[in-house]
């Protein structure tokens, strides 16, 4: 029997990240992050990006800071959406794809809601405005299950912010190293990068290297993504299409499909089929 429980690569486990405002910590954080080969997702509002002023990320710093990394969008000015008319939080979205694009060099597909707050009519402007994820600063440390519906991915509350992190992490790499059956577990942490330097923080720079070391120690079987990755990887999951006696599976997506059969992990290559035993 075919199983939709791997990630790519044939890992059981995936774990992403998400850093907001685009601080000028965000630097120091990126670097951090490529020295463990893990993926993150900067959210940025572009207004203050604009200025010269200010010791932010600029525009220009986007595709060879972030490369590797998702750039995502944050609202332009870091309203409140929830309390804007339909237009306006659509103007509030859009103006972050048009400012930041051209300099980013790619296509933004998700948003972290500013104050982590939305209303129904956010959902109707991040769909017009070609949105397809919305992070919350819900924490959700009971569950490591990925969200798998839309609207699931419009309300993606993480498993917890970097602040509570420890207790999270010790039981998700628990499971990473103790009970290889429970697949598709997903670690999503975020925060903000100039938290690292407050000394009110519980958490700062050292604690956090420490908890990168100890999920970078997982690589073989912990999938380090950004947040566009691990949505794009689970609807291609989603995508799969199976002829009736279960042998012949065809991948109509750009994306490459791991699945296992309860012996081995099979790749279903972007745009191909694979019949399987
Ligand atoms: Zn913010």
């Amino acid at each position: 029997m075919i199983l939709f429980d791997r990630y790519p690569e044939g890992k059981k486990y995936a774990c992403t990240f998400s850093y907001d405002d685009g601080c000028k910590q965000d630097r120091r954080l990126v670097e951090l992050f490529n020295k463990y080969g893990m993926k993150c997702t900067f959210n940025m509002f572009s207004a203050p990006m604009m200025s010269e002023s200010g010791e932010g990320i600029k525009p220009h710093e986007l595709p060879t800071l972030f490369a590797g990394h998702e750039i995502a969008a944050h609202a332009h000015n870091h309203p409140h959406l929830e309390r804007m008319p339909l237009a306006a939080q659509y103007d509030q979205i859009i103006k972050d794809r048009e400012i930041l694009e051209p300099h980013y060099g790619k296509i933004i597909r998700g948003l972290a809601y500013p104050f982590g707050t939305y209303s129904e009519d956010t959902f109707t402007a991040m769909k017009t405005a070609g949105i397809v994820y919305g992070r919350t600063v819900a924490s959700n440390p009971s569950t490591f299950a990925p969200p798998a519906t839309d609207r699931e991915f419009l309300t993606w509350a993480p498993t917890t912010h970097h602040n509570e992190a420890a207790l999270p992490v010790k039981r998700f790499l628990y499971n990473v190293e103790k009970a290889p059956w429970r697949a598709g577990g997903l670690l999503y942490i975020w925060g903000h990068a100039y938290e690292f330097d407050n000394a009110a923080s519980p958490v700062h720079w050292e604690e956090f290297e420490d908890m990168l070391r100890q999920l970078a120690a997982h690589k073989d079987n912990i999938w380090f993504a950004t947040n566009i990755e691990v949505y794009d990887y689970i609807k291609a999951t989603q995508s799969i299409r199976t002829s009736a006696n279960g042998k012949m599976l065809y991948n109509p997506t750009d994306t490459d499909v791991w699945v296992s059969n309860g012996t081995e992990d099979i790749k279903i290559p972007a745009a191909q089929s694979v019949t399987v035993d």
